[in-house]
């Protein structure tokens, strides 16, 4: 049973994706802060997943946390994104990841702003941008 709706092989994903996308969505990879121009976007729109086209999250809920990465106070909608435990630094993180395709997004944080306090901090290369 496949864990995902969408599920390719690595030389697969290696063909479709540009070497960011590759680099953040199959191999957890963190792009260098303010490196992805979606940082300091805020027209409407929606972002979604560079690897699948599913739409993650919106422009409703972007806000600048500062961090050098596109941030949300919350996913697009309930389900959208997937959650795991993210042990490779020497505190726990919740990892964000494209519930539809596994993709690698991000990281969640507690210190977000209201309503949720959460703060969603997502690599811009596991993104693409639709303008409304
Ligand atoms: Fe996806």
């Amino acid at each position: 049973m496949a864990k995902y709706e969408i599920e390719k092989s690595w030389d697969e994903w290696r063909k479709e994706l540009s070497p960011d996308e590759f680099s953040v969505l199959r191999e957890h990879g963190t792009e260098p802060p303010g490196s992805s121009p979606l940082d300091k976007t805020y027209d409407p729109g929606t972002y979604v997943c560079a690897g699948c086209g599913t739409p993650l999250f919106s422009s409703d809920h972007k806000y600048d946390s500062g961090s050098g990465w596109p941030s949300f106070y919350q996913p697009i909608g309930d389900g959208a994104v997937g959650t795991s435990t993210d042990f490779k630094l020497f505190y726990p993180r919740t990892e964000i990841h494209c519930a539809k395709c596994g993709g690698h997004m991000g990281h969640m944080f507690k210190d977000g702003p209201k309503p949720t306090g959460q703060r969603y901090c997502i690599n811009g290369a596991a993104l693409k941008f639709k303008p409304k």
